[in-house]
């Protein structure tokens, strides 16, 4: 996938790459590099092997019977597939997200359903955790989702929140000491296998008085075996 065999279609000349046209705006003086270093190079024929030898033949079975891949994702925890960028002092393998990107482009390419299942648990179910968990919640969460012991779930959407997320109706509250989130989610990926839900709530106790269209929300992580939940942390946002 070097970056000099990406084309656009801007009727450039032939054989010139696209990023290498003056009308294209530049950020911080470079575009990203799409060259993959050895590393990535190594995983990108690792996944595509696996994904050609134990993802696709089993795919047309697991769409028509709408089965969880179980068998599959067995695999991937052995191979590290779902810690892709948990660092390594978490149990991941700490790769970039380019690395991520082309991981879950080779079992997409043999099973978009899995390809889901894996980017879900990857990136918006982990990510949360990694860039704004405490220390404890980061090595009481990481090694688990990076071993794959617990699937991860992102629960945004709601039946009348897609796109417009500030729309959400679910609310969190404190009552004696504890969080008490009220609403309903949405096509929450892994959802019946999941071990920790990332659930995204108002907290309208937080929220300023006055200020049109301004909320406050917070984002929780949901451990499904033991029934209890920690706050990740609070965020106020605006749309003003
Ligand atoms: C395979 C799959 C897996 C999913 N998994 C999850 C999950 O794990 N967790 C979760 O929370 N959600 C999940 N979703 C839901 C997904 O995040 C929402 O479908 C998505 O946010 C879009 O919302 P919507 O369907 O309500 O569409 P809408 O928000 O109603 O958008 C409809 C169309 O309008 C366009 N549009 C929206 N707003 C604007 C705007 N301001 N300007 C111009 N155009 C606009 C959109 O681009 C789109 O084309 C999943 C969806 C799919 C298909």
């Amino acid at each position: 996938m070097g970056a000099a065999g990406i084309k656009g279609s801007r009727g450039h000349a032939a054989g010139e790459p696209f990023w290498a046209r003056s009308w294209l705006p530049r950020r911080r003086g470079a575009l990203v590099d799409f060259d993959l270093d050895e590393t990535t190079q190594a995983l990108e024929r690792m996944v595509r092997e696996f994904a050609d030898r134990s993802i696709r033949p089993r795919a047309a079975k697991h769409d028509k019977e709408a089965t969880f891949p179980t068998e599959v994702i067995d695999e991937m925890k052995a191979l590290g597939l779902l810690g892709l960028m948990i660092p390594e002092d978490y149990g991941g393998a700490g790769l970039s997200t380019l690395a991520y990107s082309v991981a879950i482009e080779e079992i997409s390419r043999a099973d978009a359903a899995v390809g889901v299942m894996a980017s879900v648990h990857n990136s918006v179910a982990t990510y949360p955790v990694l860039l704004f968990g405490s220390e404890a919640q980061k090595a009481r969460w990481l090694p688990e989702l990076a071993r794959g012991e617990r699937i991860g779930a992102f629960c945004l959407s709601e039946h009348a929140s897609g796109s417009d997320a500030q729309a959400m109706e679910t609310s969190a509250r404190r009552e004696g000491g504890l969080w008490v989130i009220r609403g309903t989610k949405m096509w929450v990926s892994n959802g019946e296998e999941a071990g920790v839900y990332i659930v995204f709530a108002r907290t309208p106790e937080f929220e300023e008085p006055g200020a049109s269209r301004r909320y406050s929300s917070r984002c929780a992580a949901i451990n499904s075996r033991e029934r209890t939940s920690t706050a990740v942390r609070s965020a106020t946002s605006s749309a003003e």
